[in-house]
């Protein structure tokens, strides 16, 4: 089976561990305080604090922007449930603005007709409290547009960067962008802590907050750490803390050798029907997922492309979701095709290829020879 992903865990991570278990430390110690610096020294931030998932890392930084019942949050179409999941958890309602078919990203010029709208009417006007954008598959979004618009607004930009740790974008780092930036250590990340997640942050007020709301409301600043609020326990365990600390050795690593993996696949897929996934001028992804496009006659054969591969051996999945057209925002919010034309075609078109450290060139001709000969029988 040639597998969609592998984490790399070597010796390094293994020992790293077992010292964790060994001191009999498990939480709140000295490791996920290193991590903690070592994210925020990539990042390029003042802070970091660390959580047990991405989600969790969303949530809060909602949460510590004050978002709440009736507010309203603008966000992505296609992503992750969990971006606006976490919109729906505090009570607010998303705003979902439509994709470039290019990049998958949030499309500027879409977020503005949105916000035009949303601000030309009173009521929603005063509800619109956050944007929130997602650098897809660890490509940023149009950063430098998007906070254009967000200043006009006076809005705070919060990045869903789980895919991005260090991804850049004219030179910058994801997550140096907006007020907040949340990462995910999940195993289909670049690097994982099994579960995990990070807010980075240069705002040390909201860090504080932060702080606060993963661990019971208990403020760390506070002379006798007096309980300031209810809060969550979102708490990274020392076990993660020090994986996360050997996997951020290996981080540039990791990501080079998917730039170099990406690389070969958008060799290999010239002159297929398989378009290969656009990385925008000066951009430079991680790559989490290597997600190509199928030609637009070719859409409905999706679905059969990834269980014909799997059945060969060769481990695919779709792109990501079209949140709008999951069964609870449906429902609730009575999406349907045709809203958000960029999200239908993309949603329709994508699939991710395998893409790990283990993966030999070999591998790669295989996985394209497979999906090419597949396309080239006549639908079943
Ligand atoms: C993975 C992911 C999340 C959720 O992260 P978890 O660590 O799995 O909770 C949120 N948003 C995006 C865009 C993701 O890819």
């Amino acid at each position: 089976m040639i597998r969609l992903t592998v984490p790399s865990i070597d010796e390094a991570d293994f020992k790293a561990v077992r010292e964790v278990l060994e001191s009999g430390f498990l939480v709140q110690g000295s490791k996920v305080a290193a991590f903690e610096q070592a994210v925020a020294d990539c990042v390029e931030t003042q802070h970091a604090v660390a959580v047990s998932s991405g989600t969790s890392a969303l949530h809060l930084a909602l949460l510590a922007l004050g978002v709440g019942p009736a507010d309203i949050v603008v966000t992505t179409a296609y992503s992750h449930p969990a971006t606006a999941n976490v919109v729906e958890l505090c009570g607010a309602r998303p705003i979902f603005v439509d994709i470039e078919r290019d990049t998958y990203n949030m499309d500027p010029d879409c977020l503005e007709s949105t916000l035009k709208r949303l601000m030309a009417e009173a009521s929603t006007a005063r509800r619109v409290k956050v944007l929130l954008p997602v650098h897809a598959f660890g490509q940023l979004a149009k950063m430098p547009a998007i906070l254009a618009i967000a200043s006009k607004y006076q809005l705070p930009v919060v990045e869903d960067a789980a895919c991005a740790l260090g991804a850049k974008l004219h030179g910058r780092q994801a997550g140096s962008w907006g007020v907040m930036a949340c990462f995910s250590f999940h195993p289909r990340k670049a690097i994982t802590t099994g579960e995990g997640g990070i807010i980075a942050t240069n705002d040390a007020s909201l860090a504080r907050r932060l702080r606060a709301l993963r661990n019971h409301g208990q403020d760390a600043d506070a002379p006798a750490g007096a309980f300031i609020m209810p809060g969550y326990n979102y708490r990274m365990t020392e076990l993660q803390g020090a994986l996360g600390l050997t996997q951020m050795v290996k981080l540039e690593r990791i990501v080079a050798v998917r730039r170099r993996l990406a690389a070969v696949y958008d060799r290999l897929l010239a002159n297929t029907p398989i378009a290969p996934p656009v990385v925008a001028a000066d951009s430079e992804p991680t790559y989490q997922s290597y997600v190509p496009l199928l030609a637009g006659d070719l859409a409905q054969r999706r679905d059969e492309l990834i269980r014909e591969s799997r059945a060969q051996g060769i481990e695919t999945t779709i792109g990501t979701w079209h949140i709008p057209l999951t069964p609870y925002y449906r429902t609730k919010y009575a999406f349907h095709r045709g809203l958000l034309p960029g999200a239908d075609a993309v949603f329709d078109r994508t699939i991710s290829l395998p893409l790990h450290e283990q993966l030999s060139t070999a591998d790669q001709q295989a996985v394209v020879s497979t999906l090419t000969d597949q396309l080239a029988r006549p639908a079943p």
